[in-house]
């Protein structure tokens, strides 16, 4: 050991003295004993290999209270932080989807506080059967006989297929093969739930007598799967659920991915199927994410026929897919909005945000952006363009919502520095998430609702 870094390591000051140090006291009071002694561990041995590395001290050593302060805080950051959603995208999966309405935020917070009604009956006082409730209200919404609800959409088809087509052939025609994002597959999902599939017609062509002639002794079922995030344009053919449930006895299941409870027309917006009219139209079960257009929690949800629904509700892979109460409890408060239809597009967020005008959001844009140029001017060159948001989720991939972005263009040109204040959004105590293209950052304003949050982050 040098002379040097003998002095550097005498020079780091022990433990016991520095939670004597009246500085450390807030800490120990906000954070505990064993906490700020492991941090401080942590620190001195950071400390040490940067005397071993680089014969230094890091510059933080200068004060151990701040340092510890910060890493403290840091350290408690929850693992789900709240985050500005600018990027355009109203429903973005790794954002979270779909924000919950307040009727189900109180719900939630009331099933973790109490007992509830899961499984029991509290008129009969029996045991009784977790769906039960929901199965009523998501009947009187689509007309279904009954419903059943997992996880996810992605358990939804794969209960469906495992319970009422495994070791048998399922036909799917080869336009309706879709990959979701995040290794969703339909061939996969086919392959786990134990079913042969059977691709039938071309991947633009697809006609009902494709998938008659599959069908055979061993066909247990006909899917439609929605192609949700993509579309097939031009010279194109596929059969409607109405035409394969006239044409045959089997049943037809259908994997609607989104699925809006309303006609979206009604607002303005573009349609997407809904499960009532693929119920009505002879579907068996159709099933549909919870957190997408519907605007409620993570949750599959399936309706259709009674006799099938009490299959899946029997079958062993229904324990390992179901919803907990929070799910319940929030999808439940989410679906009694849709009763009352009037107020909808003023209580559900997900709906709210996707009818907002763009002459709303232009006039949002115009109201932010003086604080925004004083600011930020002197390097960036700061404009209220219009610009098309998406909903997202594989929700209508072509239809594009219009409303207005704040964009900041570097005056000097270099992309470097779109980047850098990308990067130094992204690190704020509420990161604001935009996107970068066509040499600007764009902070699309359809999404927010906190304008006095976002502006105490961007000018602090
Ligand atoms: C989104 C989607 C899924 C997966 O749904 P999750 O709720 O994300 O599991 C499956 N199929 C289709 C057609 C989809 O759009």
């Amino acid at each position: 050991m040098t002379t040097d870094s003998r002095l550097l390591y005498s020079q780091l000051p022990a433990t016991d003295r520095l939670l004597r140090d009246s500085a450390f006291q807030p800490l120990l009071d906000a954070y505990g004993h064993t906490r700020v002694v492991n941090t401080l561990r942590a620190m001195q041995e950071a400390a040490r290999l940067a005397i071993r590395e680089r014969q230094a001290l890091p510059s933080w050593c200068d004060d151990w209270a701040a340092a510890a302060a910060d890493r403290l805080a840091r350290g408690s950051q929850s693992a789900l932080r709240p985050v500005f959603n600018l990027t355009g995208t109203v429903l973005h999966t790794n954002l979270g989807r779909a924000l919950q309405a307040e009727e189900a935020v109180e719900a939630v917070a009331r099933a973790m506080r109490s007992p509830v009604t899961l499984e029991y009956d509290a008129e009969g006082g029996e045991r009784g059967h977790r769906d039960r409730a929901l199965a009523e209200l998501l009947c009187e919404l689509t007309g279904a006989e009954d419903a059943c609800i997992v996880n996810n959409n992605a358990a939804a088809v794969l209960l469906m297929l495992a319970a009422l087509g495994a070791g048998k052939e399922v036909i799917v025609s080869r336009g309706e093969l879709v990959e979701i994002g995040g290794a969703f597959r339909i061939p996969d999902v086919m392959r786990q739930a134990g079913c042969q599939l059977v691709e039938v017609g071309t991947t633009n062509r697809t006609h009902l007598r494709d998938y008659l002639d599959a069908v055979g002794e061993q066909t247990a079922l006909l899917m439609k799967v929605h192609t949700s995030n993509y579309q097939i344009e031009g010279f194109t053919k596929a059969v409607e659920a109405a035409e394969l449930a006239q044409a045959s006895t089997l049943p037809v299941i259908v994997d609607l991915g989104s699925g809006s409870l309303i006609d979206l027309s009604q607002y303005g917006l573009p349609k997407e199927p809904m499960p009532q009219e693929a119920l009505a139209a002879g579907a068996s079960l159709v099933s549909f994410s919870g957190d997408k257009l519907p605007g409620g929690p993570q949750a599959g949800i399936i309706v259709g026929k009674k006799s099938l629904i009490a299959a899946l509700q029997k079958h062993p892979l229904k324990r390992a897919l179901r919803a907990d109460k929070m799910t319940l409890a929030a999808l439940d408060a989410t679906l009694r909005l849709y009763l009352h239809p009037e107020k909808l597009a003023e209580r559900l967020p997900t709906l709210r945000l996707l009818t907002r005008q763009a002459s709303d959001i232009n006039e949002q844009a115009q109201r932010l952006r003086p604080a925004l140029e004083a600011r930020y001017g002197d390097e960036f060159q700061i404009d209220v363009t219009p610009c098309l948001s998406q909903i997202g989720s594989g929700s209508l991939p072509v239809d594009r919502l219009p409303g207005a972005a704040l964009t900041f263009t570097p005056r000097d040109g270099r992309g470097g520095r779109l980047e850098a204040l990308a990067a130094r959004w992204r690190r704020l105590p509420v990161p604001v998430i935009g996107r970068v293209g066509d040499g600007r950052l764009w902070l699309d304003l359809r999404c927010l609702e906190d304008e006095a949050g976002l502006m105490e982050m961007l000018l602090q």
